[in-house]
């Protein structure tokens, strides 16, 4: 297959892009670098390069082709904050406290970028008709970036998109994760001596933790689906001094856009509550929210298996003592064990069933393109079987080979499907029924607000 052997052919430059970022980890929204060199790379292929698309500064987009269909690739540019770690297999950090790709998202923005390059060989070879958009989207671990994309125009002019994630299995999702809304509640009071004058003091403090009072009671009477999490921001000085500012950071996730924000409009309510009770004032600042997780089906059935059918990485032995060695010292090693999951050997090589998962977990961004149009997650693996996610054992395997024949494999997989529902329009007539029946009496509303501000660069 010609994409394929573009990829291979290709394959050094790639790794260099994807160690370049493992290297330099920049976290949400901050993505410079990344955003820079992955144009860069996308011009020198040929591609219509514009940075600072749909007004975010860090968001990539790259177009090759004319006409349908077009096809969207969801690459991904951000490191998390606290997962610096060395090349090893003991936990030690190259800059303590800094930042890493522990979700290797180095990984994820190079096989959707390697993916574009290989389809738009094969398109040329064959002078195949459609358009191929990669996406280096910013900001996917604070969960918004394609979220202000999308408020902002993106995805519309997709017919079908896929997504990539390196992790433990070679899977394809079939929906499942959480939506959520994600905004901090600040409390303002006035400050006193709390030994001296506690009278004239209006506690901050007290606001915030009724509200956490109040919204751990909430939690009994919301549906199943529903996870309220919190953690405080700001939260007073000393012991002495009446705290006069608080703030919590809230999440509330859920399964469906409507539960989400019914519990999140009665979290207003009790925070509301709190500060009428501490004379107090609130000021919400809504950081933002996602939909939740809703893979076309018949685009998954399809990829998975043409994947089975694909040749998947082999593992040098001293690949497989690496996995080893950081599996023996995950957290998860016992439950991997006795699932069954290290059967194969440290690192997964077979293909994972295919579940369709109903709700629960965590929450990704690629959720809101879901609800836009017909889109997939694929996963191969990228690092050893009992990996935590969002761990030092990610950071590792994330700049290691493991991770990069992972990464290879998967633009592989995402470039022989994106052909496919090229050269035979029959697939991408099945897919988007699917999606027009799933969204029939619902429409796509962006959860987050015209007036909200996109987080610009730090740096
Ligand atoms: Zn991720």
């Amino acid at each position: 297959m010609i994409a394929i052997n573009k990829i291979r052919e290709e394959k050094a430059k790639f790794v260099d892009l994807a160690q370049k970022m493992w290297d330099y980890p920049e976290v949400a929204y901050n993505e410079v670098k990344a955003a820079e060199w992955t144009a860069e790379m996308m011009k020198g292929y040929g591609f219509e390069v514009e940075v600072g698309a749909y007004d975010l500064p860090t968001c990539v987009v790259a177009r090759y082709g004319s006409g349908h269909p077009v096809i969207g690739l969801l690459g991904e540019l951000d490191a998390l904050p606290g997962m610096s770690q060395k090349l090893q297999t003991s936990k030690e950090a190259v800059v303590p406290g800094g930042a890493g790709q522990g979700c290797g998202h180095n990984l994820l923005n190079v096989a959707c970028l390697a993916a574009a390059v290989g389809i738009k060989a094969e398109m040329e070879a064959k002078n195949l008709p459609g358009t191929i958009v990669f996406y280096g989207c910013p900001a996917e671990e604070v969960l918004t970036g394609k979220v202000f994309m999308a408020r902002n125009g993106a995805f519309r002019d997709l017919d079908c998109a896929f997504a990539w994630h390196g992790g433990m299995a070679n899977a394809i999702g079939l929906g499942g994760g959480n939506g959520l809304n994600s905004a901090i509640f600040h409390f303002k009071g006035r400050t006193a001596h709390a030994g001296g004058d506690p009278h004239n003091g209006r506690s901050a403090l007290d606001a915030a933790e009724i509200m956490s009072v109040g919204a751990n009671y909430l939690r009994e009477h919301v549906t199943s689906d529903i996870r309220i999490h919190y953690s405080y921001k700001e939260a007073g000085t000393a012991p002495n001094i009446v705290p006069d500012k608080a703030a919590v950071w809230y999440y509330v996730r859920g399964a469906s856009r409507p539960t989400i924000e019914e519990t999140y409009n009665r979290l207003v309510k009790v925070a509301e509550g709190a500060a009428h009770m501490t004379e107090t004032e609130l000021e919400i600042e809504f950081l933002g929210g996602c939909y939740n997780g809703m893979a076309n089906e018949y685009m998954a059935k399809m990829t998975y298996e043409l994947m089975g059918q694909m040749e998947k990485p082999t593992y040098t032995q001293e690949e497989l003592d690496f996995a080893d060695a950081l599996n023996k010292q995950s957290p998860n090693y016992e439950m991997a064990m006795a699932s069954g999951m290290l059967a194969g050997g440290p690192i997964m090589t077979t293909l994972a069933p295919m579940v369709k998962m109903m709700g629960g977990g965590g929450s990704t961004d690629v959720a809101d393109v879901q609800h836009i149009v017909p889109c997939i997650m694929v996963s191969t693996a990228t690092c050893n079987a009992a990996a935590p996610g969002h761990s030092w054992q990610i950071t590792a395997c994330a700049g290691h080979s493991i991770g990069y024949k992972g990464m290879l494999f998967g633009s592989e997989v995402m470039a022989a499907a994106a052909i496919k529902m090229m050269e035979e329009p029959e697939h991408l007539v099945a897919a988007k029924a699917e999606f027009d029946e799933y969204m029939k009496d619902k429409t796509y509303k962006c959860p987050i607000p015209m007036d909200i501000p996109i987080p610009q660069p730090q740096k």
